[in-house]
């Protein structure tokens, strides 16, 4: 995006322990805020209620990563998925040998009948 009015150190913010926010001065004369929760949940915009400049938080989420999330955004995890289209011909080539070999070895066998 690179619109941010600026990038801002959780260090250099300031921590609002009745609002549970940290905060950083707004040019506008209001501040900036994020919730330890905002920040637990990977969000790194802080936002100023007054006006519409939002600046990014540079810190690290695993700092934050026990604060239990304050919405119920759906975080999913990122399922790797097994791409089996890409060999789809190596396979079936591997396939048929396969089916060549089972054939081969297709030997009679001594079947012992069990009475
Ligand atoms: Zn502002």
């Amino acid at each position: 995006m690179g619109a941010y009015y600026d990038e801002i150190e959780i260090e250099d913010m300031a921590w609002d322990e009745e609002k549970g926010v940290f905060h950083y001065p707004c040019p506008c004369g209001d501040r900036f805020e994020i919730s330890r929760g905002q920040l637990a949940n990977y969000e790194d915009i802080a936002t100023c209620p007054s006006c519409s400049l939002i600046i990014r938080v540079i810190y690290d989420p695993l700092d934050f990563e026990d604060e239990p999330p304050d919405d119920d955004e759906d975080v999913t995890a990122l399922e790797e998925e097994q791409d089996d289209d890409k060999s789809d011909s190596d396979e079936e080539a591997t396939f048929k040998d396969a089916m060549d070999r089972l054939r081969i070895s297709e030997e009679p066998r001594l079947v012992i009948a069990t009475a």
